[in-house]
């Protein structure tokens, strides 16, 4: 993923979304409660709490009434979490036969899944069909004949590349076929015989200004409009992921966030009978997830304290290195220990891997825990056994 670092709205819009509707990254359970799981289950150990996971599901539904969420695996295929979304009867977006098992294997029927990798191998393609995924998105020629060859029979959206300004991840600058050629491509589509249903996009990831949407709905309506004009019959219209959770730096509220892209949709859409679905990944998992792990060592070096955790960035904390997240580090009864500044170090053997360099902690001692909340997305989904050192286990609370 492509950091969208240098754009200016970026602060603006972390400006703009602070306070009253900001939500701050909070653990899912006590110390004494993480004592006793890491007693039983050992540490690390990533904790799903599936009330909050149920909780985040409703408010997003709830903000965004008339859209049906297609929960993005890429973002944490962890059973415990895709089993209770299941649940609640949430649709699904599977990208790869790795993530249609673990869907699968969660209870989730191919007809509640949407593939949406807009560039994937014949085998990815042939079996999710095979297995019953009847809906898959393309942006580009090359896949349109892919599809044709092995799948023709498909339900497709056609990926707008669009620009996403305020998101900290921008993945148009990788997929989404260029606005202005999408008519063309949609002609190829029809010459192929293809059956192209609607159209998706993506504003970005961790994105921190629902306005982004509304101006990308209405690109997206003009196009929509010349499409129909020249003939194509479109349903569908998907929303994409984006939707931003809290780490270091609050988020705006699920509430706030939604209304405004509601409105829009309402606005630029309303007049339309057509489905509405979104992808979100971060937005609904990320603070179902708290990690406990535990300091294993400490030294002094460079006139600073230095702790050593059993988790690093080639495990859980993976999300600072591919998803430039800055995880918030909690400590037992913090506010009464005096804090110092500190490095932060994970257990392998690379001077890379370093959790944090900026926060401040008071004195720990070998053997305490520390809680990290928001670990649910882009975290254990890229985690590596590197160096021989074991990934953290999950289990589920209510
Ligand atoms: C990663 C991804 C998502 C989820 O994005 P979030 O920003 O985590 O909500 C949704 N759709 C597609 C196609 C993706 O690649």
């Amino acid at each position: 993923m492509v950091p969208n670092w240098r754009h200016p709205s970026r602060m603006i819009a972390s400006t703009i979304l602070r306070a009253p509707n900001a939500r701050t990254a909070q653990p899912n359970l006590s110390f004494d409660l993480a004592k006793e799981l890491a007693e039983k289950h050992g540490t690390p150990l990533l904790v799903v709490s599936r009330s909050k996971a149920i909780e985040t599901y409703w408010a997003m539904k709830n903000a965004l009434p008339g859209v049906d969420l297609y929960y993005a695996a890429k973002a944490n295929p962890d059973l415990h979490f895709l089993s209770t979304l299941n649940g609640e009867n949430a649709f699904i977006d599977v990208c790869s036969p790795g993530e249609l098992k673990a869907a699968l294997a969660a209870g989730f029927t191919p007809d509640r899944m949407l593939h949406t990798h807009p560039c994937k191998t014949d085998a990815n393609l042939w079996e999710c069909y095979e297995a019953g995924v009847n809906w898959f998105v393309f942006d580009n020629p090359i896949e349109a004949e892919k599809i044709r060859r092995l799948t023709p029979d498909v339900n497709l959206l056609l990926r707008l590349a669009t620009t996403g300004a305020s998101s900290r991840i921008n993945l148009s600058a990788k997929f989404g076929c260029p606005m202005h050629e999408a008519l063309e491509l949609l002609a190829t589509a029809k010459a192929k015989g293809l059956k192209v249903r609607g159209f998706s996009f993506h504003v970005g990831s961790q994105c921190l200004n629902p306005q982004d949407y509304v101006e990308v709905l209405r690109s997206v309506r003009e196009v929509w409009d010349e499409a129909t004009k020249a003939g194509h019959h479109l349903e569908v219209l998907d929303i994409g992921g984006g939707f931003p959770a809290p780490y270091r730096e609050d988020a705006p509220s699920i509430e706030a966030f939604g209304e405004v892209i509601t409105n829009g949709l309402r606005e630029i859409f309303g007049d339309l009978p057509i489905r509405l679905i979104a992808e979100p990944g971060r937005g609904l998992c990320t603070e179902s997830v708290t990690l406990i792990t535990r300091v294993i060592g400490k030294s002094r070096r460079w006139e600073l304290p230095w702790f050593f955790l059993d988790d690093g960035i080639y495990g859980s904390f993976s999300g600072k290195i591919f998803d430039h997240t800055d995880f918030p580090l909690l400590v037992e009864n913090d506010g009464s220990r005096e804090t110092v500044p500190c490095v932060v170090a994970g257990p392998t053997c690379d001077s890379t891997d370093i959790v944090s360099r900026d926060q401040w902690l008071p004195d720990l001692e070998v053997g305490e825990l520390v809680l990290v909340p928001s670990m649910g997305a882009y975290a254990a989904a890229s985690a590596s056994p590197f160096n021989g050192l074991p990934m953290a286990n999950s289990v589920a609370i209510d």
